[in-house]
């Protein structure tokens, strides 16, 4: 096992990139601590294929180094790596047995007979496919060649890191969610440094210690679920991350004050900077209702079991609140309260209000 650290990276897949819109990857610096379990989180084409490619060997990055420890492994091949890399869809073989695809990594570097044979058994029956493993892999459905697929990732116990790139694409969304958490139960037991990929903020937040949030092609925030939650650094992964995500509000900034359509709003602490555009970002969690506040006009109340998601009107804009009970009725006049311990502005996307300090 090993720490890696990703160091002034930039890729680009064209022959002479010009402008950073040229580059998959733009500048990422990031230290993957050994024995952590980390997810990668982005939405589609934000460039996470693409880091774990270079961090693998599989493609050499247009600048920047990556090291193991110390170790410079930028000009390595991926054999001498010691990555182990599952992908989207299936890489098994189809003329052996699922017993001997789990075995293959094993064999391929000498292992002897009875450590192989604890392994795929120990795997095996983690993955529950024991009852499978005298069978040809070719008459699998999808789902359970993935599985295999990520069994052979998982049945080395030397390697740097796993890492699994939209693993469950392909799976049933029951198995999903058990999959999943045999993952996290898995990485607990052998303490390998993990890197789950994934679009889909529920598999990254139950997975992942910590999360580095991607988007075109820079890394935003690296975080705990509730880091990531309670003080997004970036108005985008304040809504990307939440359901519904943050409110992004147009406001003005003034000192510890937003004015958000005409109406004053205490923040979190002081605001620096000016110019450039202006937002106050809020969660719908930490709008709540009152007897006085911001005036709003409720145009929608949809219930979704353990709560009420409002939608209102402030003026010309929208935004969303979210109740446990008393929700108001849909066009109803309503006071909102902003909290101002969760109330900061962000300035072209990017944080600018001070943590408060106690
Ligand atoms: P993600 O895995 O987050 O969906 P990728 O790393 O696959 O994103 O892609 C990042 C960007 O690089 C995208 O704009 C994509 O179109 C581009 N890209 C990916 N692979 C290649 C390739 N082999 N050649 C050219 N462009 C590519
Ligand atoms: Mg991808």
């Amino acid at each position: 096992m090993a720490q890696i650290k990703l160091s002034n990276l930039r890729h680009s897949y064209m022959p002479a990139p010009k402008g950073p819109e040229d580059y998959a990857l733009k500048e990422i610096d990031v230290t993957w601590r050994d024995g952590g379990a980390y997810a990668l989180l982005g939405p589609s084409g934000c460039g996470k294929s693409t880091l774990l490619n270079i961090i693998s060997g599989l493609l050499t990055p247009s600048e920047g180094r990556i090291l193991f420890d110390d170790q410079d492994v930028t000009a390595l091949p991926p054999d001498q790596r010691n990555i182990a890399q599952v992908f989207q869809f299936p890489v098994i073989y189809d003329t052996m047995t699922v017993g001997e695809n789990l075995a293959f990594p094993l064999k391929n570097r000498g292992v002897d007979a009875a450590t192989i044979k604890r392994r795929v058994d120990e795997i095996a029956e983690m993955l529950d496919v024991t009852d499978m493993l005298g069978t040809k892999a070719s008459g699998l459905s999808p789902d359970n060649k993935q599985k295999i697929s990520m069994g052979r990732g998982l049945v080395r116990d030397d390697v740097n890191a796993v890492m699994f790139d939209e693993p469950l694409t392909v799976i049933d969304p029951h198995l999903k969610w058990k999959l999943r958490s045999k993952l996290k139960e898995l990485h607990q037991r052998v303490q390998a440094t993990m890197i789950y990929v994934t679009h889909d903020q529920t598999e990254a937040l139950t997975f992942a210690d910590e999360v580095v949030v991607m988007q075109d092609g820079e890394v935003v925030q690296i975080g705990t679920p509730v880091e990531l939650f309670e003080r997004p650094q970036h108005t985008f992964v304040g809504h990307f991350i939440g359901s519904p995500g943050m409110n992004v509000l147009p406001c003005e900034a003034k000192g510890d004050r937003a004015i958000f359509e005409g109406h004053e709003v205490m923040l979190e602490g002081p605001t620096h900077g000016d110019g450039g555009r202006t937002d106050l970002g809020i969660r719908p969690e930490y709008v709540g209702f009152g007897e006085t506040g911001i005036p709003a006009q409720v145009t929608k109340v949809s219930d979704i079991g353990r709560h009420f998601v409002v939608s209102a009107m402030v003026g010309n804009t929208p935004l969303k609140a979210v109740v446990e009970h008393n929700a108001p009725n849909p066009g109803s006049h309503v006071f909102l309260k902003f909290k101002p311990e969760h109330s900061r502005v962000y300035r072209d996307g990017w944080i600018v209000t001070e943590e408060r300090t106690q």
